[in-house]
């Protein structure tokens, strides 16, 4: 049976990133007690992989590196279809830069997900957002990797026909082997988690892996294992713009189209 990982990444819920605070000393965020979901782009990610499993049998596996308190977030995973879970979490993972994020990720999907045909991430994270760490798994795995990935489509659950979605470029390839997808929000509808799936979830096998248990180098991890250096943190001062427009109705709104097409919202 073809095996595809998804890489879901668990960030802090939008709806509390006023709780996020900096500690300009290490150049890090706190994020300690703030609750976590599911990186958006990672349920686009996951439903690729769900989609495949659906048609054509396919097992989903999700990988992912965070604290240990971030297991519910991937339970949700599970409800939502996923077969089994591993999450890499050890403290000498802690203060990870992409280059060490996707060297342990490379290192647990090669542990624990073999032989995989297909791994699948998110293009961005919403709180890291450097699109960097599925280039760096591909690298790190010594496999291809398709950034930017509006359609997957399939006839026969084996050959992928992929689009790369650039806006203004549109690339479509086909190919059979093992390789990364970092998909974007086109690619399709991610599924809603229903009660039953809620309930699987709680049975399905979802492991905890420390640095050793992987095999990592204990010097290619985490903070040490980290070339980039964040040189200063600080909190942008975003002020509201606000203009008030007046007239009459026909003025007011097309004045008001002609301000959101200078902004660039239209
Ligand atoms: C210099 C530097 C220092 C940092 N220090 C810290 C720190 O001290 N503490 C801290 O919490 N973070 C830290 N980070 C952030 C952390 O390294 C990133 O969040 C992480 O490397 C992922 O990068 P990203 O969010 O930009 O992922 P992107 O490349 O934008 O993510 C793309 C996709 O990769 C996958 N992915 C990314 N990260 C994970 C993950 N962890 N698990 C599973 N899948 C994943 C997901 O599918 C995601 O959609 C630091 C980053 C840098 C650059």
């Amino acid at each position: 049976m073809p095996l595809a990982v998804v890489c879901v990444k668990p960030i802090p819920d939008p709806k509390h990133w006023d709780r996020l605070s900096l500690d300009p000393q290490k150049g890090v965020l706190r994020r300690e007690g703030i609750p976590t979901v599911i990186n958006p782009l990672d349920k686009h990610a996951l439903e690729v992989a769900l989609d495949l499993k659906g048609r054509f049998g396919w097992e989903v596996t999700v990988v992912s590196m965070a604290p240990p308190d971030t297991l519910k977030t991937l339970r949700e995973a599970l409800a939502m279809g996923a077969d089994k879970a591993f999450l890499a979490s050890d403290r000498a993972l802690a203060g990870a830069d992409t280059l060490a994020t996707a060297y342990t990720l490379a290192g647990l999907i090669e542990k624990t997900c073999q032989p995989y045909d297909l791994v699948l991430c998110g293009n961005m994270s919403l709180d890291g957002s450097t699109s960097q760490v599925a280039p760096q798994i591909a690298q790190f795995l010594g496999i291809p990797h398709v950034t930017h990935v509006g359609k997957v489509e399939t006839e026969d659950g084996r050959t992928l026909k992929i689009t790369m979605d650039l806006k203004e470029v549109q690339m479509t390839l086909t190919y059979d082997g093992p390789m990364v997808l970092a998909v974007t929000k086109e690619v399709n509808l991610p599924r809603l988690v229903n009660i039953m799936g809620i309930l699987s979830a709680e049975a399905k096998p979802l492991e905890v892996l420390d640095a050793q248990g992987i095999g990592l180098d204990p010097s290619r991890v985490g903070q040490v294992g980290s070339p980039t250096r964040v040189r200063s943190l600080f909190k942008p001062d975003i002020k509201r713009r606000r203009k008030i427009l007046q007239g009459e109705p026909e003025e007011v709104v097309e004045e008001l189209l002609s301000n959101l097409h200078q902004v660039g919202v239209l």
